[in-house]
């Protein structure tokens, strides 16, 4: 647990290699520009990251949940937008559909997509609903066609991470409004596909270079084998799979804070304020030891989170902890690392400022930091 294996030195080692080289010298363009990293992603994929967990017959590069946290702190530390589109098709693309899937959707709905040939995305979130996710409005019922029965889905998706270049998304939907959350299913969509239109893309604060839109189903028929799992089934699939998405939040968070420190103590060592590098201040030395100290734990959380998750073991406590602790720590350390810049740390000539822009969404999406307490509160109380 301390030391990493080679093989995940060596995943550490190359995914901090591309991020360097291929991601830093970019990033602030993508984000100034909005611009989504396709040329970026599709590198991804040739290093096998988009579907790191999977396996190799499946696609992925047989690696393990450990591997895709310590590549994902990586390629956050060079690009958060970038990590957030390998998230969202690892952790909660690929993820429940190898978990979930038959064998024969697996052929078309998993393979290329671990591959990176093509991008999944994951539709929970409504309009109405986000922290509630149980209370899902969207419908699907099942009619007849020409060539039989088919769902047709209807309703408005918010707030979907890939929208616009997603090739597919998992979809949940209620098929029996009165049993609640128990009445929601998960079905595998086409991206485009009749019936299924996006809203505007959301001008966002921060991860600018990723596309984030509504999903709009208006009488969308896809086909009767497009459930994912079983009837009733989603909700259980969604709370699991963001069980496992937390993990990949949290080494986002980890990879922005890493970022934001490793300017801050640069900066620290040259700036010269009253003589002497403001290094040697011990208020500069606090704060660079709060953050470093505050990483360092987050990180801990995220590996054992990840190595829990590897071993089949419960891990929903330890990813919600994973995640609090990494994402409030990313707002800390991008925050003081701000401060040490002064007023260059306000300004885009220095990443600090987008630092801390990207890293304020790691306490929203995949659960708020207020959900990761009550996740956190009821294992506890359960647990004494
Ligand atoms: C950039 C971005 C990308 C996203 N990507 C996706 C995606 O790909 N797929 C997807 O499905 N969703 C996605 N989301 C949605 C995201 O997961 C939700 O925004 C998030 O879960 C919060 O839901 P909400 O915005 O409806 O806030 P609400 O649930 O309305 O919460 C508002 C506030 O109330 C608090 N609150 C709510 N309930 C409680 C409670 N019981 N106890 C204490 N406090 C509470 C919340 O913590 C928050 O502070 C994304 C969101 C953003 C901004």
């Amino acid at each position: 647990m301390f030391q990493l294996s080679e093989t995940h030195q060596e995943i550490q080692k190359m995914a901090r290699a591309f991020a360097d080289k291929e991601l830093k010298p970019i990033a602030a363009t993508l984000d100034r520009e909005h611009r989504y990293p396709g040329e970026q992603v599709k590198k991804l994929a040739e290093l096998g990251l988009m579907g790191v967990a999977v396996p190799e017959d499946q696609g992925g590069a047989g690696l393990d949940n450990l591997a895709y946290a310590i590549a994902m702190e990586e390629v956050s530390r060079g690009c958060a937008s970038t990590a957030v589109v390998m998230s969202v098709n690892n952790s909660l693309y690929c993820d429940p559909v190898m978990r979930y899937a038959t064998l024969e959707q697996k052929k078309s709905w998993l393979e290329p997509y671990a591959a990176g040939r093509k991008l999944g995305c994951f539709a929970l979130t409504e309009p109405g609903n986000g922290s509630d996710a149980g209370a899902a409005s969207c419908t699907a019922t099942l009619v007849s066609d020409a060539g039989g029965e088919v769902w047709e889905l209807n309703g408005t998706k918010a707030w979907i991470t890939n929208a616009y270049e997603a090739n597919a998304a998992i979809v949940f939907a209620t098929t029996d409004k009165a049993l609640k959350h128990k009445g929601i299913s998960a079905f595998l969509v086409p991206m485009p596909t009749k019936g299924l239109s996006l809203g505007k893309k959301e001008d966002k604060l921060g991860i600018r270079a990723s596309s984030t839109a509504n999903l709009i189903f208006e009488n969308c028929r896809v086909p009767k084998g497009s459930l994912l799992g079983e009837p009733g089934a989603g909700f259980k699939i969604a709370m699991g799979t963001l069980d496992g998405g937390r993990i990949g939040i949290a080494a986002q968070a980890l990879g922005i804070a890493q970022a934001a420190l490793e300017t801050a103590v640069e900066y620290a060592k040259e700036r010269k304020a009253f003589g002497e590098p403001i290094a040697k201040l011990q208020a500069i030395q606090f704060k660079l030891a709060d953050m470093a100290m505050r990483l360092e734990g987050a990180r801990l959380l995220t590996w054992r989170a990840a190595t829990l998750k590897d071993k089949g073991a419960k891990y929903t406590k330890e990813a919600a902890m994973a995640k609090l602790a990494a994402s409030e720590t990313a707002t800390f350390v991008a925050h003081q690392a701000i401060q040490i810049l002064g007023g260059n740390g306000y300004v885009s000539e220095y990443p600090v400022e987008r630092n801390y822009r990207d890293a304020r969404i790691t306490e929203i999406y995949e659960g708020t930091s207020e959900i990761q307490r009550l996740v956190i509160a009821a294992a506890v109380l359960k647990e004494g």
